[in-house]
């Protein structure tokens, strides 16, 4: 395991705790906040700073990645050779149970042929923020942002809050939010959201015991009340998730442990999957997993990135790759505006953004109309309707 407490007190102590001017705060160190913050770091001089609200020892889940990936940590200066061998592996290809009870067999769902990749979240959002600390930039874990006002000068006055050296404050340039599907800022300045479904996902982690259990793969099966999705993970570690509503967990109580597990030991094909593995937790985590959309084209000196301006739908494994490439475009805008004085750079992002978004719905449209088992699942039906659709920001 790789000790997070160490390397977050070592950047806390850099903290400085009088008036601070930046040009560029970003709020949020996941995959957006850090490729962001990496991209300008490495391509201007523009200084940045970091604002994480965890202790980066949160656990975190969406791990599945095209072989895309590697030429997003070339941009972004990391060679590959630099990651740990136990933070990204790569899978062998996925079996779905979809539309049929017949499997299929393909190497990835949405993303390029050949290799796909299965990441330890925890070890790869810690690389990257350790590598924007070692290039110049401020991380602040453990610090919350109270608030923010935008200035006559477009300049961002920011309060922020440390756990423990208290709060302290911030001129800003420009102002990011890389907060993911909590939207922090977004939300706060009355940004429009588009949400399209109130999608979550409730999981759990198992310790595999039997290495012949590895042909494990990724798995999808489909059920009545939603989708599963298990998958082999680095350092023989399985996450098994199942994707249904909102109002759905709540009628089912799949919060309650019991409840997750009898609906695990209904499936046809996970179930045996995880027969020899052990439960490395008590109670299924829950995380919201719907599809939002955010329109930043009115507001000056700010964006969004990742999920906190366009939320995907797990099956589609776009997130953490488009949370990467639109922190570039982002990181390019910003420099567009503060640097080269072009200000329609940032409802060209915003154009960008929304055509992306435009082909995602038609991609997760196609997808679930290919599953017509169950006519009468709420879930089902509300798929079904999805075709009617339409991004009206
Ligand atoms: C169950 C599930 C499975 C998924 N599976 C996949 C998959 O297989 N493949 C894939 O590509 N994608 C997957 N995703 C999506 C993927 O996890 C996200 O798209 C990706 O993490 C987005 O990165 P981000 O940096 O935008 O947001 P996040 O990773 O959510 O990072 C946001 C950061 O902001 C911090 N933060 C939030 N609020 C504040 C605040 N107010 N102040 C300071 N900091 C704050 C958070 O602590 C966090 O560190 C999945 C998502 C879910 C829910």
């Amino acid at each position: 395991m790789v000790d997070l407490d160490s390397l977050v007190l070592v950047l806390v102590t850099d903290v400085n705790l009088p008036m601070e001017k930046v040009d560029v705060l970003i709020i949020g160190g996941g995959p957006a906040g850090t490729s962001a913050a990496l991209s300008l770091l490495n391509y201007t001089n523009l200084s940045v700073w970091i604002v994480e609200q965890s202790d980066l020892n949160r656990l975190r889940v969406g791990e599945h990645v095209s072989s895309s990936i590697f030429n997003l940590l070339d941009y972004l200066k990391i060679p590959k050779e630099d990651l740990e061998p136990e933070s990204i592996m790569p899978t062998y290809g996925t079996t779905s149970y979809w539309g049929s009870p017949h499997p299929a067999h393909n190497h990835s769902i949405f993303t390029h042929e050949g290799a796909t990749y299965q990441l330890d979240r925890a070890k790869f959002d810690l690389k990257l923020v350790e590598q924007v600390a070692q290039r110049g930039g401020e991380v602040f874990p453990r610090t919350k942002c109270l608030n923010f006002t935008q200035q006559e000068n477009k300049e961002w006055h920011v309060t922020l809050q440390h756990a423990e050296k208290g709060v302290f404050e911030i001129n800003a340039q420009y102002l990011v939010d890389a907060t993911g599907r909590q939207i922090h800022v977004g939300r706060s300045l009355g940004l429009p959201l588009q949400k399209m479904d109130n999608l979550m996902g409730i999981g759990m982690f198992f310790q595999l015991t039997d290495q012949a259990q590895k042909s494990a793969l990724q798995i999808l099966e489909a059920a009545e009340l939603g989708w599963w999705y298990a998958a082999l993970l680095p350092d023989n570690k399985l996450v098994a998730t199942f994707f249904t509503d909102a109002d759905i967990i709540a009628a089912q109580k799949l919060t309650q442990p019991h409840k997750w597990q009898a609906l695990l030991q209904n499936t046809q094909h996970i179930k045996h999957k995880l027969a020899n593995a052990h439960l490395m937790a008590q109670k299924p985590w829950v995380r919201n997993a719907a599809t939002h959309i955010l329109d930043v084209a009115k507001q000056e000196r700010f964006l969004a990135v990742g999920d906190a301006i366009c939320a995907f739908d797990p099956i589609s494994s776009m997130g953490i790759g488009f949370a990467i490439t639109s922190a570039f475009q982002a990181a390019r805008c910003i420099q567009a505006q503060l640097l080269n004085n072009v200000p329609q750079a940032l409802s060209a992002y915003n154009q960008d953004i929304l055509s992306i978004f435009d082909q995602y719905l038609k991609i997760r449209q196609q997808y679930y109309q290919q599953e017509k088992r169950w006519p009468d699942s709420v879930f089902w039906q509300r798929r079904q309707a999805l075709e009617t659709e339409e991004v009206a920001l």
